[in-house]
C-alpha cells in the first residue's frame, strides 16, 4: 500500500493547524446572500492606499519585467532615518509575519525553550512549533502580558521571548516601567523580541522606547509593520529594528527578494505621508471612543483597547458570530485562542463601526438607546 503524504511530512508540522484568517467580504456575500459585507475581522486600516501612494506604485509597474531590490536598500534607508538606527540594523519582510518566522528560524534549535504569552498572536507558537523549539506558555493576567511571570519563566533552555505590544487579541500593553523592570531580569544572552505591529495606535509617553533599548546595546528585535496603520497590509511589509550581526545572520536565510517591488515603494511612499499617517490614527482612536461608548451602552463588556481592534465578552460567541456574518458584519471568533465567550472587532470607518453595533444591538436583543 503506497504510503501516506502525512507519514511523509516533518514531525514537527503534525498537529499544527493552518492560520485561518478573517472571512472575504465576498466569500459572506456569496454564501450568505447579504450585499455590501464589512469585514471588521483582521485588524486591518479601513482607508484604502493614498493618492501618494498610488502614484508611487504607478511609476514602479513599468520596472516589473525586473526582480526587487534584493537589499530594499531605499526602504532601509529611509527607516533607519526615521529610527536613527544603522541601516544594516534593518531587515524587510513580506509582513513582519515573515520576521517572526526568521527570527524564530535563525536562532531556535530543537529542544530550546521559547517563552509566549497565552493568549497572544497565534502564530508564534506554531512557528516555535515548526522549529522544533519548546514552547514555554505564560498566561496573561487580566488580559495584560506578565512580564513578571515570563521573565521567572526563563530557563538555561531559553533562547528568546516574545512580547506582544500591545498584544492582539486583548489590545493592552506593557508600560515602559515594567518592560525596563523585565529587561533587568532577563538574562544578557536571552533574546527579547518586542512585536510591535500596533505600535502607532498605542505610542504615548508610558509606552514604552524598546529602539533605546536596542540603541543601548540590549539583546533586543523590535518588529513594526505597514499592514496596519499605514494601511498596505494588501502588499505584506514589515521590518526588523535589530543589531547589524543579528541581522546579517537573518539575512542569511532570508530569500533573496523577499519584498516585492510594489512593496518596497509603497512602504517608502506611505513613510513621507506623515499627515494620513497621523490621520489614520486619529480616526481609530476616535472610532476606538464610540465603539467603547456603543458596548457601554449595549452593556457589552470589552477590554480597553490601545490598538486598532477591541476584545468584546458575549455568551455564545460563536452563535453571536454566525448571526452578525448574516446581517453582513464578519467580526473574529476567538475559540481558536482558547476563549469561547469572546469576539475581536477590528476598528472600522465612521459607518462601518455603527454598521457593528446595531447589528450586534439585534443579534443580543438589547437596545443601544442611543442615535
Ligand atoms: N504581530 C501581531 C501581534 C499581529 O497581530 C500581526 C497581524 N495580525 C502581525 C504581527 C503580522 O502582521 P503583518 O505580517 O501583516 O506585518
Amino acid at each position: 500500500m503506497p504510503t501516506t503524504w502525512e507519514r511523509l511530512a516533518n514531525d514537527s508540522i503534525l498537529d499544527l493547524r493552518p492560520y485561518e484568517p478573517g472571512k472575504p467580504t465576498g466569500e459572506v456575500e456569496r454564501e450568505l446572500g447579504v450585499a455590501g459585507a464589512v469585514k471588521l475581522a483582521s485588524n486591518e486600516n479601513p482607508f484604502p492606499p493614498t493618492a501618494a501612494v498610488r502614484e508611487a506604485l504607478q511609476a514602479a509597474l513599468d520596472g516589473l519585467n525586473r526582480y526587487p531590490d534584493g537589499s530594499a536598500r531605499a526602504l532601509r534607508q529611509a527607516l533607519a532615518k526615521k529610527h536613527d538606527v544603522p541601516a544594516d540594523g534593518i531587515v524587510v519582510g513580506n509582513g513582519s509575519n515573515e520576521l517572526i518566522e526568521l527570527v524564530a528560524r535563525t536562532f531556535v534549535r530543537a529542544g530550546e525553550e521559547v517563552v509566549l504569552p497565552h493568549p497572544s498572536f497565534i502564530v508564534y507558537p506554531s512557528i516555535v512549533q515548526s522549529v522544533g523549539g519548546i514552547r514555554v506558555v505564560v498566561p496573561l493576567r487580566e488580559h495584560r502580558l506578565d512580564l513578571a511571570a515570563m521573565a521567572r519563566a526563563i530557563t538555561p533552555l531559553t533562547k528568546l521571548v516574545f512580547v506582544a505590544n500591545p498584544n492582539n487579541p486583548t489590545g493592552t500593553i506593557v508600560t515602559a516601567v515594567e518592560v525596563d523592570d523585565f529587561l533587568r531580569h532577563v538574562p544578557e544572552r536571552v533574546i527579547v523580541v518586542f512585536d510591535e505591529a500596533y505600535y502607532d495606535f498605542a505610542a504615548g509617553p508610558d509606552f514604552p522606547d524598546t529602539v533605546a533599548h536596542l540603541r543601548q546595546g540590549r539583546r533586543v528585535v523590535v518588529l513594526r509593520t505597514f499592514s496596519k496603520m499605514a494601511g498596505l497590509a494588501g502588499l505584506r511589509v514589515g521590518y526588523a529594528l535589530a543589531d547589524p550581526e543579528c541581522a546579517a545572520l537573518v539575512n542569511r536565510i532570508r530569500q533573496p527578494f523577499n519584498v516585492n517591488t510594489l512593496a518596497q515603494v509603497a512602504a517608502a511612499a506611505a513613510l513621507r505621508d506623515e499627515a494620513h499617517l497621523q490621520a489614520s490614527v486619529e480616526a481609530v482612536r476616535d472610532g476606538v471612543r464610540t465603539l467603547a461608548e456603543g458596548f457601554e451602552r449595549l452593556g457589552i463588556r470589552h477590554v480597553p483597547t490601545r490598538a486598532n481592534f477591541v476584545l468584546i465578552e458575549v455568551p455564545d460567541a460563536r452563535r453571536v458570530y454566525d448571526e452578525l456574518l448574516r446581517r453582513g458584519v464578519i467580526v473574529r471568533p476567538m475559540a481558536s485562542y482558547g476563549l469561547d465567550q469572546a469576539l475581536r472587532v477590528t476598528v472600522g470607518s465612521a459607518e462601518e463601526n455603527a454598521r457593528l453595533l446595531a447589528a450586534l444591538a439585534g443579534v443580543l436583543g438589547r437596545n443601544g438607546g442611543g442615535s
